[in-house]
């Protein structure tokens, strides 16, 4: 059986205001919401958008959102969890600070709030999961309280995972700090010493003090590493190198079993909300903002793989081109084949376009 993926076509470059009507006609005119029950606590997981970057969702969507699950007498909050990497957005301090910058104040959304793994990422609960990897993985503790779940993502090409949507906004988004490092365990980098020039970039950005300095040349400890990958996202001169295929191979599916038990927690009270448009080469933590493909359009739906593979279609489709042209050459699907081989959600999706 099909998975219904919705999709609410728009312009290049639409206004906001005007995508957010339409998305607002299509929740109410389609009861997307009804899972959602009066009193219930809803999360609205969502990604604040790195210092510098722009790509990520407006607060003008958070406030429609928001006002329809106000409307049925439910309780809405903005949720989101703590990096890896040393940033802003490393401890709840700082990243609801820069959330407000973005403009996620309540002014503008109606909405508070509420990170979800705590002050210092570590708030966390077990859910058991039947993965091929985990048989247990640590979700943020308020994405597992929370009684109804609204994952909103900005669909973009990404630089471990090929590609960043609805997966990988609750596999790694939704996980505890604990959660996110035993994704990224396996990654961990080495330096190509004859293009290292020893600017000690990489050694102010890496979050476990794994860097020191060998005759003016990068090192890294490998026992301390705990592969985040802010090295490689900082080094301008091409001096760190990853073993992409047990990093790409081994994250996508870590992120798959991870996002498995969000679904399993949230009892299946959860909808997700795909934007495709201003879609970067990088994910929303990285700077710089270039489009690839002209926006496409916004996607709702029930099953995280759907939506994500439906995604991926109409990009390469709008484009002309794989994504791995667009973003990086790695292999890009295995977050939908690996949900597909542990009978987590369904790739094969109906698009239904509404019109408003
Ligand atoms: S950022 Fe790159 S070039 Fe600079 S010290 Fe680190 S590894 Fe070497
Ligand atoms: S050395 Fe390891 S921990 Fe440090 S920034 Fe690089 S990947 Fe992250």
């Amino acid at each position: 059986m099909k998975e219904k993926v919705f999709f609410i076509e728009i312009e290049d470059n639409e206004h906001d205001d005007l995508i957010c009507t339409k998305l607002e006609k299509a929740i109410r005119h389609n009861n997307l919401f009804s899972f959602i029950d009066a009193k219930d606590m809803v999360a609205i997981k969502t990604h604040f958008g790195e210092q510098g970057t722009k790509g990520f969702v407006r607060p003008v969507y958070f406030k429609m959102i928001g006002k329809i699950v106000k409307d049925k007498k439910a309780k809405p909050f903005l949720t989101e969890t703590s990096t890896l990497y040393k940033s802003r957005r490393s401890n709840a301090v700082d990243h609801i600070e820069l959330a407000y910058e973005h403009g996620f104040d309540y002014k503008n959304t109606g909405l508070p709030i509420v990170m979800s793994d705590g002050l210092l990422g570590d708030e966390e609960i077990e859910v058991n999961i039947l993965g091929e990897i985990y048989k247990k993985v640590g979700i943020a503790s308020v994405i597992a309280k929370a009684q109804s779940l609204i994952v909103v993502s900005h669909f973009t090409g990404h630089i471990v995972t090929g590609f960043g949507g609805a997966l990988k906004n609750m596999g790694m988004g939704c996980s505890s700090r604990k959660g996110k490092l035993i994704q990224h365990s396996t990654a961990k980098p080495t330096i190509i010493k004859k293009n290292c020039t020893g600017c000690k970039e990489c050694i102010k950005w890496c979050p476990a003090g794994a860097i020191s300095f060998i005759e003016n040349r990068a090192e890294i400890n490998r026992k301390k590493c705990i592969g985040c990958g802010e090295c490689l996202a900082v080094c301008r001169f091409n001096a760190v190198k990853f073993n992409w295929k047990e990093t790409y191979e081994q994250l996508q599916k870590k992120i798959v079993e991870h996002a498995m038990g969000v679904v399993k927690v949230n009892k299946g009270k959860i909808i997700y909300i795909n934007f495709l448009n201003r879609i970067t080469k990088d994910c929303d933590c990285m700077k710089g903002f270039e489009k690839v493909t002209p926006d496409i359009g916004v996607l709702i739906s029930f099953d995280p793989v759907a939506i994500d593979a439906a995604s991926l279609d109409l990009v390469e489709k709008r484009s002309g081109k794989k994504l791995p042209d667009l973003s990086y050459n790695i292999p890009y699907k295995i977050q939908i084949d690996h949900s597909r081989d542990i009978g987590f959600g369904n790739p094969d999706y109906d698009l239904i376009t509404l019109k408003y």
